[in-house]
């Protein structure tokens, strides 16, 4: 470390409460140094009210630029100069660039969503997702999704906060991409399994199975699943979520957890701030 930091470094920030457990300053410090690039990452505990003044101090410091958690993903739009339009459609920013001063606000969850998939050798588009939770992760991952290719999306949700959410997402996706979208009820078990039977991919991100949920799963029932189908879950702490183990149990080929999107929305916000590739196996190998 002592090594890499000079007058020159540039410094990337990570603004969220809480923010101490997160493993992207590991990440990203590990990914600069075997790249030797001159950047450090580092987290600050920026809550709403502190948030305008964090973002100003982008400007004032020129920091190349920060990734933005909860409770500041929504909250930061109006802070900003400018979106990438896949964040404006999403509602929410994970990333923002410095360019002279100039904030751009973009998400990369989705982008994370589709190149791990990608990584794996799996292609969803041009084919059928039903998806579990319009939340933050859920939306970035429908809009992605859309925008990417996939034809048509079934999307279920509890009726709470988030149901507005998910009501609007759907809208949006049939307004604004070529993804034909429903929404239905999460309540309503018969059109859960029928609308999985119907998917070329089934992702959860609802976060159940996640801890205090961690021996939960929506999907209990391994015929639900067939061999063929894609089981995509967004938790990857535990690492073999119930639901992992459900699909495992019908016999399931292709079935992950959220550990490569974490990964890969990293290394999409890595690109927009450096330029460069994130050596992402080298990365996965230091983390996991
Ligand atoms: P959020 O609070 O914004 O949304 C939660 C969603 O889950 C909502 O749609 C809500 O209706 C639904 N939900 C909550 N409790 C539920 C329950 N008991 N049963 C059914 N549905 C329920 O949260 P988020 O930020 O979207 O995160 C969701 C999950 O995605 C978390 O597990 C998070 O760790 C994960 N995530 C993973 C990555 C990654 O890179 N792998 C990135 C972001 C989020």
């Amino acid at each position: 470390m002592t090594e890499r930091i000079d007058g020159h470094t540039i410094l990337i920030g990570l603004m969220a409460y809480p923010i101490r457990h997160s493993m992207s300053p590991t990440m990203h410090n590990n990914a600069f140094a075997k790249l030797g690039l001159n950047y450090a990452y580092l987290a600050f505990e920026v809550t709403n009210e502190t948030l305008p003044a964090a973002i100003q101090s982008i400007r004032t410091l020129d920091m190349r630029g920060s990734n933005i958690s909860m409770p500041n993903k929504q909250k930061v739009i109006p802070l900003l100069d400018k979106l990438d339009p896949a964040a404006e459609m999403i509602g929410a920013v994970n990333t923002i660039v410095n360019d002279d001063g100039i904030l751009t606000g973009y998400t990369t969850d989705g982008i994370g969503f589709m190149k791990s998939l990608d990584d794996e050798g799996i292609n969803i588009r041009g084919h059928k997702m039903t998806l579990a939770g319009a939340g933050g992760a859920g939306t970035a991952i429908a809009v992605q999704a859309a925008l990417d290719g996939v034809t048509e999306m079934s999307i279920f949700n509890l009726h709470d906060d988030s149901w507005d959410n998910a009501k609007r997402n759907v809208e949006l996706l049939n307004e604004k991409t070529n993804c034909k979208a429903t929404l239905h009820e999460l309540e309503d078990r018969d059109d859960l399994k029928a609308e999985i039977a119907d998917s070329f991919i089934y992702t959860d991100a609802t976060g159940v199975g996640m801890k205090p949920l961690e021996n939960e799963t929506l999907v209990t029932d391994p015929s639900w699943f067939r061999e063929d189908l894609v089981v995509f879950d967004t938790v990857y702490a535990p690492r073999n979520t119930k639901l992992m183990q459900v699909a495992e149990q019908a016999g399931v080929k292709h079935v992950f957890n959220g550990l490569g999107m974490m990964l890969e929305q990293g290394a999409a916000a890595f690109k927009l701030w450096t330029g460069e590739d994130m050596p992402v196996d080298y990365i996965r190998q230091i983390l996991f």
